[in-house]
């Protein structure tokens, strides 16, 4: 049975689908995102994984010549389909471990041969099984992962995400909040343990080097703690792009908030920010 296809992590900024590399002398069978070291990736169907390391130690995975691509993750499908995750930074997934689409496996990277941070993604059928033909997956057209990971027993990762799309003027010295639809604080996550969190923030019409805060806050028997999380510079077109990934232990009612501060202003006047699609994911313990 086909499973669904989803793409590796949301949003999925493609800055290269497959095709041929230096004139055609090799082609690369990957779709890269550009993303920021540290961003979570998420299972892209249900499947099992079947390599969890460095390519340099493995040399040939799964029938196919490793090729610099540093921290890898393949997962197979149960019709045989693989997906490589290449250039992870961090790997929380084991050999032989069952996961659901949607289901974290690790941080992206630069590791192995990159020209920068990126998350190498490629499909190809199992070579023992069918010939480890490539796959290309535009005419799948893979979607995207809005829903909630389930969070079976058999996982060793559960995932919570919240779809949310804020999108609002930022004034100099303002902070924002990720509010949902009757501007209440929104909760990102409320389960206990040690848990990864993402926020994506998107910004435009700032100045060029205009400076915005992401920080975050832990709300706990009603007393909040405010914490720094990372600056972000708008570039030269006055966007701002960034993904950031963090790690925090909370408590079971923990309140987890996220926010954008214009630390610097915004010469440029009102500028409008995006806090999309913000992700926790709980890890159960081992
Ligand atoms: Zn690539």
């Amino acid at each position: 049975m086909m499973a669904d296809l989803y793409y590796p992590l949301d949003p999925a900024l493609v800055t290269e689908w497959p095709g041929p590399r230096d004139g055609g002398s090799w082609w690369h069978y990957g779709t890269d995102f550009g993303v920021p070291v540290d961003t979570a990736l998420r299972a892209c169907f249900d499947g099992e994984i079947v390599f969890a390391g460095g390519d340099g130690a493995a040399g040939v995975m799964n029938g196919v010549r490793a090729n610099g691509e540093g921290l890898t993750v393949d997962i197979r499908r149960d019709d045989g389909l693989i997906a490589r995750y290449g250039h992870m930074n961090r790997i929380d997934v084991r050999v032989g471990q069952r996961v659901k689409a949607g289901g974290y496996i690790g941080l992206s990277g630069n590791t192995g041969y990159t020209l920068g941070p990126h998350c190498h993604w490629e499909l190809r059928w199992d070579r023992a099984w069918s010939g480890g033909a490539w796959v290309d997956p535009r005419p799948l057209k893979p979607g995207r992962l809005r829903s909630p990971a389930t969070s079976k027993k058999e996982d060793a990762v559960k995932a919570f995400h919240y779809e949310h799309r804020e999108v609002r003027p930022i004034a100099p010295k303002q902070r924002l909040y990720l509010c949902d639809t009757r501007g209440k604080k929104r909760d990102l996550v409320a389960a206990a343990g040690p848990t990864v969190l993402s926020a994506h923030v998107y910004g435009e019409k700032f100045a060029p080097g205009d400076v915005i805060e992401i920080r975050y806050e832990v709300v706990r028997d009603g007393k909040s703690s405010p914490h720094y999380l990372d600056r972000v510079i708008a570039d030269k077109y006055g966007l701002i792009q960034a993904t950031r990934t963090f790690q925090r232990s909370v408590a079971a009612d923990d309140v987890v908030n996220l926010s954008v501060y214009a630390s610097q202003g915004n010469k440029g006047g009102l500028a409008r920010i995006t806090l999309l699609d913000s992700d926790a994911y709980t890890f159960a313990a081992a």
